[in-house]
């Protein structure tokens, strides 16, 4: 029986960690996608990923298979592009998240800065006129783009210390505002078509967003080496000087940072299904490896120390899981909160932390070693532990929220 096949006869895709069937809120039509990127990653990417890992490379190879399994928006879900189309649910995006993360976190990251990141600041951000036109081409990767917000100069204080500046010039020639700034930290850059730049417009100390094109004269990239975490995304520090971006290319919904906040209350949700995802992929590897390794003349899963550290680590997993599954029922109601999307964050987040630490304790010495897929879950949890909002950050949204005051100094 080939995989596809034994994926589809299945009748649970995600096994034990999904302990209490979170899956049963999926469609029949949701699970077959979502059983299609299973083969595609057991296939063609899980093989990879330790070298990839190491070298500190994105398998570019596996780029445009994953694009090619139309996970977006999948015509078998919403309907043909141009028929009536019902756009896929969040549960299902979810769970897409869920899937790519308990393999790997950079093809996790990768795919949500297009279909989490880029996506949400056009959705958000473009004008009706704008969305009409870009977002088929966001949906099927013939636009890629990259959300570039972060600074050298400030990463969790950006809201106040965002310094990319944007001048208009606007006369009887034309309509172009000219960007000068840097930007750090920005996942994809290289590959990406355009770059979704936040600056700070001169004139009104607002910001506004614009979509630059990557290979637009005045934009530098510079590749982010010696990561310790998430070595297989690709990192960059971008420079923009006297970048000239038409006045067509702004996203003419974002008037201010209270814009920026939306998306990120969105982006957020998407994070706290990696973590989940993460904490998951880390319990099963360690679960596989205890029950063949010996000890003692007996299988390391058979110590009651051991034992006691799995049952933490599905306790981890299936409260994180059953944490984002409400979250995202809550948001298909269109409840969208500040502090809910930080609060999955930050919690997930936590658990994560904890069960790559206990995945990683239970494999031993084999645990800091690419062999077991333990070590690479281990190392990478620290990146998403501190993007999307760092874990004190979303207290403090969390803590303004419960008290109605505010502890950031600006
Ligand atoms: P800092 O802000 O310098 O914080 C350092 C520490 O101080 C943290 O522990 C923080 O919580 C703490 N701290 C800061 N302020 C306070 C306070 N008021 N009270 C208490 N503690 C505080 N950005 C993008 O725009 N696009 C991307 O695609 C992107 N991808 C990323 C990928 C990776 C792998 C990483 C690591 C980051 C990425 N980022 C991206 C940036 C990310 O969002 C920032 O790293 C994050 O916001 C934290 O900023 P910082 O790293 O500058 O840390």
């Amino acid at each position: 029986m080939s995989l596809e096949t034994a994926v589809a006869a299945q009748e649970r895709l995600y096994g034990v960690c999904d302990y209490y069937d979170a899956e049963s809120l999926l469609t029949a039509g949701e699970r077959r996608v979502l059983g299609r990127l299973r083969v595609f990653l057991d296939e063609q990417a899980r093989p990879l990923l330790a070298e990839y890992w190491e070298r500190g490379d994105f398998p570019d190879q596996l780029a445009q298979p994953l694009i090619d399994l139309d996970l977006m928006e999948p015509v078998e879900l919403t309907g043909a592009p141009g028929a009536e189309q019902t756009p896929a649910r969040g549960i299902y995006q979810g769970f897409r998240i869920f899937e790519l993360a308990r393999t790997d976190a950079s093809l996790a990251t990768f795919y949500t800065a297009q279909a989490g990141l880029f996506r949400t600041a056009i959705r958000v951000g473009a004008s009706a006129e704008q969305q009409a036109e870009w977002m088929p081409k966001v949906i099927d990767f013939s636009l890629k783009g990259v959300f570039s917000l972060t600074e050298p100069e400030s990463g969790s204080d950006i809201a106040g210390g965002l310094s990319t500046s944007a001048r208009r010039e606007k006369d009887g020639e034309g309509d172009t505002w000219i960007l000068d700034g840097a930007k750090r930290w920005i996942g994809g850059a290289a590959s990406a078509d355009v770059l979704a730049v936040f600056a700070r417009d001169e004139a009104d100390g607002q910001v506004k967003a614009f979509l630059v094109e990557r290979e637009a004269a005045g934009v530098a990239l510079e590749k982010i080496h010696g990561k310790t975490a998430l070595r297989m995304m690709q990192n960059a520090d971008i420079t923009l000087t006297g970048v000239r971006v038409p006045e067509s290319m702004r996203l003419h919904n974002v008037n201010s940072f209270r814009d920026v906040a939306a998306m990120l209350r969105a982006m957020r949700s998407d994070v706290a299904w990696i973590a989940t995802g993460i904490a998951a992929g880390a319990f099963e590897a360690a679960l596989r490896y205890v029950k063949e390794r010996q000890q003692f003349g007996r299988p390391l899963g058979s110590f009651q120390l051991v034992q006691e550290k799995l049952a933490r680590m599905l306790g981890n997993v299936t409260s994180a899981l059953s944490l984002v599954v409400r979250l995202t029922e809550q948001q298909a109601k269109g409840i969208y909160r500040d502090q809910d999307s930080a609060l999955a964050k930050m919690q997930t987040s936590l658990l994560m932390r904890e069960t790559v630490a206990l995945a990683r304790e239970v494999v031993g010495g084999n645990g800091i070693t690419l062999e077991t897929d333990v070590a690479r879950f281990h190392a990478d949890a620290e990146a998403v532990y501190s993007y999307e909002g760092t874990h004190e950050i979303n207290a403090l949204i969390i803590g303004r929220a419960l008290t109605g005051e505010s502890a950031f100094t600006r």
